[in-house]
């Protein structure tokens, strides 16, 4: 996995000897999701699947499970927009290997299409078992790393830690109380400069930003990049990044790259029907209508006035910046949040 894994444990000052620990075993636990549903290593189960698909029934092991029940949950969920199935599309576009990348033909598109689709895969949850139709192939990349953490704060809990951030390559989640009273802080980068935009202070549950920055390649100045719309076959545009907070770590994962599909104002609108989930999206000059332009966006506007976060809200900080527009989570509707959106990870898999 080329990714960037940190984590933060706190303990009181007598069980100070226990952190390395509790770092190694929160680390061996993404070292095992990875070698479970990595696409770059070929002994991992992911691959087995995949090589295996129309072969009926296939056994699956307990985290595996857990994230395809998941994937399907966000699949429903998102009509689609999410869906583990574009194996086959992010390789047909070379995102695999992005140095090497280039624009497929529609023809190509229109056939590799043919394979993709939520629906082609079933699961089996009593038996422990998927099943994959002929030519299906899964990449678990927009909701393993979100899975992932939340496993690693689960491995942290059980051992007695009380308060614990964990970001696993932009996807963060956290346990318990920042120490001091005071909200988790994590950056919000900025999506064509090396720099942030802003920051989230957040209570509790997870952030995930899903962004045309962290994989693609050109061609004739223009940028594909490697979220694929699986209704069209084709990468994202006309957004930068969204990002998405919500109780843990799965579902920001799942969400933001479901949202980031459905793009900024469908995509928020996905993520304002969800009970405990906020978010925004970072879009290109122009999208929008002019009030959405240049916007400091709070998710609690009452919070952002004060300029402080107050307990239990989160806040977002962001700066106006001249290259891009934001979409923050009331300037659409002010709709009731009523669905149940969060997919519940187990404690033990
Ligand atoms: P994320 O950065 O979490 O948004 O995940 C993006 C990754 O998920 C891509 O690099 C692909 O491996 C995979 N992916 C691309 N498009 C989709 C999609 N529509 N649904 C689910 N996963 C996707
Ligand atoms: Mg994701």
């Amino acid at each position: 996995m080329a990714t960037t894994f940190e984590v933060t444990v706190y303990r009181p000052k007598a069980e100070s000897s226990l952190v390395a620990d509790d770092m190694q075993a929160a680390y061996a636990e993404v070292v095992e999701i990875d070698r479970l549903m990595s696409l770059y290593r070929s002994d991992s189960e992911l691959v087995a699947l995949n090589t295996r698909s129309g072969e009926g029934l296939l056994a699956v092991s307990p985290r595996v499970l857990e994230v395809l029940r998941a994937a399907d949950h966000y699949a429903r969920l998102s009509q689609g927009a999410f869906d583990v199935t574009v194996q086959p599309l992010v390789g047909l576009w070379g995102f695999y290997h992005v140095e090497r990348a280039s624009v497929p033909q529609q023809s190509e598109i229109d056939a590799v299409l043919r394979r993709v689709g939520h629906e082609r895969m079933s699961l089996d949850v009593r038996n422990g078992a998927v099943e994959l139709k002929a030519g299906v192939g899964l990449d678990l990349g927009g909701i393993a790393k979100g899975y992932a953490v939340d496993r690693a704060l689960e491995v942290l809990r059980a051992r007695g830690v009380t308060a614990a951030l964990v970001n696993l390559g932009g996807n963060i989640g956290v346990l318990g109380h920042a120490p001091g009273g005071r909200p988790w802080v994590v950056g919000i980068q900025h999506p064509r400069e090396n720099r942030l935009i802003g920051q989230i202070r957040f209570w509790r549950g997870a952030v995930a930003t899903s962004g045309d920055y962290d994989r693609y390649f050109e061609v004739d100045d223009k940028r594909y990049s490697h979220i694929l719309d699986p209704r069209t076959g084709k990468p994202v545009e006309g957004i930068y990044a969204l990002t998405v907070i919500a109780p843990n770590a799965t579902a920001a994962d799942a969400l933001s790259t479901a949202a980031f599909v459905l793009g900024p104002v469908n995509g928020m609108e996905l993520l304002q029907s969800c009970e405990g989930v906020d978010g925004f999206a970072v879009e290109p000059l122009g999208n929008n209508t002019p009030q959405n332009q240049h916007l400091a966006v709070s998710i609690t506007p009452s919070a952002i006035a004060k300029g402080h976060a107050t307990k239990d809200r989160t806040v977002v900080f962001l700066e106006a910046d001249p290259a891009v527009a934001l979409l923050g989570p009331r300037t659409i509707k002010n709709g009731a949040r009523s669905r149940r959106c969060i997919w519940p990870i187990n404690h033990s898999p």
